[in-house]
């Protein structure tokens, strides 16, 4: 059995940057030759501000700029089988090639200033989805161990980007800025890669009213596989049990998959990169789940959102 494979977050895009190695095979977590298993394969690629590590090389907007040439330079380099999406329908027309599509977020406002007016260039750069914050406050939000909820900008910015058709990605986010957020916004809102708080009590993962109120939205959340964020030592069991915590709690259309992949220095064992989520299917497939939900979870809730 075989499927098509849609993952909501990544930092392959910082990875090869920071090391000079190619999309094509690289020593991370994904490359083109590892996602031969699917029938088709979409990846998110974030741009991460890296605001709150000290004595970086970088500013956060070189952390958009550079990361983002190189990756165009990598996809450019292997038209054959990857080209850039920027809606469903891209994503579609570039699986009926048989190619694979690369999608773009930033994770961390701080990359474009945390500027709203800088958000129709980043649409126009074909960006799909934006968080508030990483891992320090900024002029729009708390971050997930802030206080802090969301500003009078973060307004402005939460409204100039839905009105784009960028969708808003709450994990990283206080849950007082989350909550704020849940009041006023006009469109599904996102966690492209949190789990489940209850299960495993860390700031990154969401609680069961966060949970429910995503699911409200109309939005997904994506699975973690960031062993400190999914709890005891565990392999695919521990990932089910978020899963399906989160199915309960969301529904079955607002779940999706948000691997963290070449952003964790270790994986939930069974995993080694993006090729082991075709294993991950497998086994869930063995767990009794039927094929149609198992569609929905690895790539098509995901596409509904875009
Ligand atoms: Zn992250």
């Amino acid at each position: 059995m075989k499927t098509a494979l849609f993952d909501a977050h990544c930092d392959t895009a910082f990875e090869l940057f920071r090391k000079g190695e190619r999309l094509k095979q690289n020593s991370g977590h994904i490359d083109l030759q590892r996602v031969g298993e699917y029938v088709h394969y979409a990846q998110i690629f974030a741009f991460c501000s890296l605001s709150g590590l000290k004595n970086l090389p970088w500013t956060a907007e070189e952390l958009l700029q550079k990361p983002l040439t190189y990756l165009r330079k990598q996809v450019a380099e292997n038209l054959a089988s990857i080209a850039f999406a920027a809606s469903a329908a891209d994503v579609l027309r570039l699986w009926a090639e048989n190619r694979c599509a690369a999608l773009l977020s930033v994770e961390g406002a701080e990359v474009i200033g945390c500027d709203p007016q800088w958000l129709p260039w980043l649409r126009e750069q074909g960006f799909v989805m934006t968080t508030l914050t990483w891992n320090a406050d900024n002029a729009l939000a708390g971050w997930h161990q802030s206080l802090q909820g969301l500003t009078a900008q973060g307004r402005d910015f939460v409204s100039e980007a839905q009105s784009l058709g960028l969708l808003i990605d709450v994990s990283h986010l206080s849950e007082a800025a989350f909550w704020d957020l849940i009041r006023f916004t006009s469109a599904p809102i996102v966690a492209s890669h949190s789990n489940c708080r209850s299960i495993c009590d860390h700031s990154r993962n969401l609680t069961d009213d966060q949970l429910r109120a995503i699911g409200e939205t109309g939005g997904a959340v994506g699975l973690n596989l960031y062993p400190p964020f999914l709890g005891e030592q565990g392999g695919f069991d521990l990932l089910r049990r978020h899963l399906e915590h989160m199915l309960r709690l969301c529904g079955e259309r607002h779940v999706m998959l948000g691997g963290d992949l070449d952003g964790c220095d270790t994986l939930v064992s069974g995993f080694r990169g993006v090729d082991s989520y075709a294993s991950f299917y497998e086994y869930l497939l063995g767990c009794g789940y039927a094929p149609a939900l198992l569609e929905d979870l690895f790539y098509h809730n995901l596409l509904r959102l875009l």
